[in-house]
């Protein structure tokens, strides 16, 4: 019979290394207090971030010192999920593009036909009107259009054989558990139901607005075209006077604008925030979501985006943890069962989510990661539902 293990939480996380060991010949079940598709108004779990990711495959908001490791095993899976059509799975030329000069973060090096911008293209590139230099770059970025992929990847674990089980775990249940190994995807809920050596723990706050039925934003060359924009911070800023950044990722039903990143402690609602807010449905968000994206949208797209347009605001928290700690990826023994802990993922959770995956089956294996990479590569091929969007 094939080792039992439960996975704490139904997030990606949760679903991504509940369907690896399940591909890789393990008998999983996840206990969860909530399921993505029972939710119908997100705004009311700002805690489960799994409803809200945007969600471009860029390690962005996360603290990891194996962040290289994980997003090249990440990615190379995403790869190998787009070349099989795995519904929502899209490649876009994406641009990360600064009025001043950024640091270039490791990333970049990582990243598929990476080409830093020119001046002498500004013209090409999105950007607002007034603007003289502009630095950054592009490379070819992976989204995963996100009603259709988180759908697709809960059905593809349920039809291999996985199991969901609706209950909210608590402290004095976990020794109960019908399992010797348990797996803590449980994000949000981790430090109420473990103890978390962190003395601080970070949330980061973030709003979007969806447009539905928005075209896809496409250069002359016919490509897919998303941008992350940061201005100088006289025009877009946070609480502490440093600049931030806007988005527009175009996905098939629509575009998703952000971003805000407002940093609070969990457990407290306060965050810290700066002025200038529009407001829809009662949730106030920055402006510059809507006025400068608008800018840029209509300079280069010549499309339009107007605060009178209809706009569905989320916010959700994504949850970092702090610098130091970052994300939680390690194993510890608690009521004589092993539990790894798979948390704190920030704005990343979906970018790192087949890495963790990985790197957790290379712990339960003891098996080179490259072998545990393999088989599943394979398992996948089998198991990919056919897509026909
Ligand atoms: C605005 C925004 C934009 C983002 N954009 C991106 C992006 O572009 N790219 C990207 O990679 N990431 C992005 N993220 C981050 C990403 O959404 C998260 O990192 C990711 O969803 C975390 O997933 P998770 O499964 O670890 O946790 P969660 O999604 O929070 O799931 C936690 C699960 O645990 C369950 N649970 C909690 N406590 C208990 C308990 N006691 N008992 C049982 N179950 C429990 C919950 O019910 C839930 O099912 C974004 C996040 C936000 C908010």
């Amino acid at each position: 019979m094939s080792e039992q293990i439960i996975i704490i939480g139904s997030g990606v996380s949760g679903i991504t290394t509940a369907l690896t060991l399940q591909l890789l010949g393990y008998d999983t079940t996840i206990y969860t207090e909530k399921v993505i598709t029972d939710i119908s108004n997100k705004n009311e779990h700002p805690k489960f971030a799994s409803l809200f990711p945007s969600a471009s495959v860029i390690p962005h908001s996360v603290y990891s010192d194996q962040l290289k490791k994980l997003f090249k095993r990440s990615q190379s899976i995403f790869y190998e999920l787009r070349k099989l059509a795995f519904p929502g799975i899209t490649i876009n030329k994406h641009y990360e593009l600064w009025e001043s000069k950024p640091n270039r973060p490791d990333y970049c090096n990582w990243m598929l036909n990476y080409e830093a911008v020119s001046d002498t293209d500004i013209e090409n590139i999105p950007h607002r009107p007034p603007v003289d230099n502009l630095y950054g770059w592009s490379f070819n970025c992976i989204f995963a259009d996100w009603s259709l992929y988180m759908p697709a990847l809960l059905d593809t674990y349920l039809q291999n054989g996985g199991t969901i089980r609706q209950k909210k775990i608590t402290r004095k249940i976990i020794s109960d558990l019908p399992a010797e190994t348990i797996i803590n995807c449980s994000g949000t809920g981790s430090p109420s139901l473990f103890d978390d050596p962190s003395d601080k723990q970070l949330v980061v706050r973030g709003h979007l607005l969806h447009k539905a039925d928005a075209p896809l934003l496409t250069n002359p060359n016919g490509e897919v075209v998303s941008y992350n924009y940061t201005p100088k911070p006289a025009i877009y800023s946070d609480s502490k006077g440093k600049a931030a950044d806007v988005y527009c990722y175009p996905r098939k039903d629509g575009w998703i604008l952000g971003g805000s990143r407002q940093v609070g402690t969990l457990g407290s609602e306060e965050w810290q925030v700066s002025d200038n807010y529009h407001e829809i449905e009662g949730i106030r968000f920055p402006k510059q979501i809507v006025d400068l994206n608008s800018e840029i949208i209509k300079t280069l797209f010549d499309t339009e985006l107007s605060i009178k347009d209809e706009l569905t605001p989320a916010v959700g928290y994504r949850y970092i943890r702090n610098k130091k700690d970052g994300l939680r990826l390690e194993s510890e023994t608690v009521s004589n069962k092993k539990v790894i802990h798979n948390y704190g993922h920030g704005g990343a959770g979906v970018t790192l989510s087949w890495g963790c995956a990985l790197t957790i089956s290379e712990q339960l294996l003891s098996q080179e990661i490259d072998s545990a990479h393999d088989v599943l590569l394979s398992e996948i091929k089998k198991v990919v539902p056919v897509n026909s969007s």
